[in-house]
């Protein structure tokens, strides 16, 4: 007979945002003229700058001419983005990048949840608490999490907390553990890392032979000059560390679907390149991401491309401080923000972040992600997005302060 994974069944039963969407029909049900300002979900919603709907018409216009047209690409990826990425994202920064040791994908949340296949199922796992639930939940389809235990987690998973104390900076382990999930700028909190404390954790995991699984999705966010943009900036992190980039968030591709991950030739483990070992792996499962998205994700870097991805992440950053300002200037105490599309503020006192996440529906009809879905350390706080337009960000912010004016 048939064995399913039983390993599935150790999941939690809803995804957080399927629960969220289920509150807020709940609601909007009921209440029909009810106007609900959405920041929750971290999806873009500026539109692609002209040159990049430019070359994917182009792209598609050489699709339909049998003299240009393509058949599979390179599982890897075509080699024209391979070496724009190399060049604008790593060797402009002075980090030696070369086009073989990065990998195309159609996103980090694949990426992310794939490279355990690589991994052994003994390596024991450390994430942030709170975390980007697609780190725990694909190492639980792995096998690698152990048993869930109410209020405590999984069994084997070393959960690092983040909280006010620690500057939501996750802490080094004091046990041995062997894959390490960072990601900076953070989703949720919206807290980045600068090169000095990060240096910390290559040390660490260069003493304890551990791998870095660097998720740097909010990566054009930065602002802080003191913050690496790669952790290939960091000496010694190509022989402990893989990094995820996406054009999602930093592109509004999270409809377009183009990431990709780095992973350095120098990283090999019992005599093995995990360059080879991913090559082998993507070749296998994938045939690649489609040409004109590709050549979608090349114009990124052209000089109109830049111009245009630039003034997108500015429109959110500028919503960011709406919010920051706005929540801060009524008594709040609000976190993130800067160097981040997320706002993690902290929720009013005696209430939980669900409490605080029905209230904000009902009295303010804005929706925003309770933090204790990213984990029990989120408890207490609440996730705010600036993906939404200028006009509702300033709304919404002003519904927050009217509803909860002391
Ligand atoms: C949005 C996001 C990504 C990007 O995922 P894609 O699959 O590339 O769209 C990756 N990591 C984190 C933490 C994210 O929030």
């Amino acid at each position: 007979m048939l064995k399913i994974n039983n390993n599935f069944a150790k999941l939690p039963a809803n995804y957080l945002f399927v629960e969220i969407a289920n509150r807020v029909k709940k609601y909007q049900d009921s209440h029909p003229d009810a106007e609900i300002i959405k920041l929750g979900i971290g999806d873009v919603t500026r539109p692609l700058p002209k040159a990049v709907v430019d070359a994917m018409k182009r792209a598609a216009d050489e699709m339909g001419n049998a003299s240009s047209f393509r058949g599979y690409g390179p599982e890897a990826g075509y080699l024209f983005l391979k070496e724009a990425i190399a060049k604008n994202d790593f060797q402009s920064r002075g980090v030696d990048i070369s086009p073989d040791e990065i990998f195309v994908s159609d996103g980090a949340k694949s990426d992310t949840g794939s490279i355990g296949d690589i991994l052994g199922i003994d390596n024991v796992v450390a994430v942030c608490d709170p975390v980007y639930p697609v780190y725990v939940d694909t190492n639980v389809m792995a096998g690698r999490a152990g048993e869930y235990i109410e209020g405590k987690g999984f069994s084997k998973i070393v959960y690092m907390p983040c909280r006010k104390e620690n500057h939501f900076l996750p802490e080094l382990p004091t046990q041995q553990v062997d894959m390490i999930y960072l990601c900076f700028p953070n989703n949720p909190t919206g807290m980045g890392i600068d090169r000095e404390n990060l240096k910390k954790w290559v040390d660490y995991a260069l003493d304890n032979q551990s791998l870095i699984l660097y998720d740097a999705a909010y990566e054009a966010f930065i602002t802080d000059p003191d913050m690496p943009h790669s952790i290939f900036e960091i000496e010694g992190a190509k022989k402990c560390a893989i990094e995820f980039r996406s054009f999602s968030k930093t592109a509004g591709f999270t409809g377009v679907r183009c990431a990709y991950s780095v992973i350095p030739k120098e990283l090999v483990f019992d005599g093995v390149s995990l360059n080879k070992l991913w090559d082998r792996r993507q070749s296998t499962k994938m045939n690649g991401v489609s040409y004109p998205v590709q050549r979608a994700a090349e114009a990124v870097y052209s000089e109109e491309g830049k111009r245009g991805v630039r003034e997108n992440i500015e429109y959110y950053q500028n919503n960011a401080k709406i919010m920051l300002d706005g929540l801060a200037k009524a008594g709040f105490e609000v976190y993130g923000g800067t160097n981040s599309p997320y706002v993690w503020m902290k929720v009013p006192d005696g209430l939980t972040s669900w409490e605080f996440f029905d209230l904000l529906l009902e009295k303010a009809n804005v929706v925003g992600t309770p933090g204790s879905g990213f984990g029990s350390c989120g408890e207490g706080y609440f996730r705010l997005t600036s993906f939404n337009t200028k006009e509702n960000t300033q709304k919404a912010v002003e519904r927050i302060v009217k509803t909860f004016a002391k």
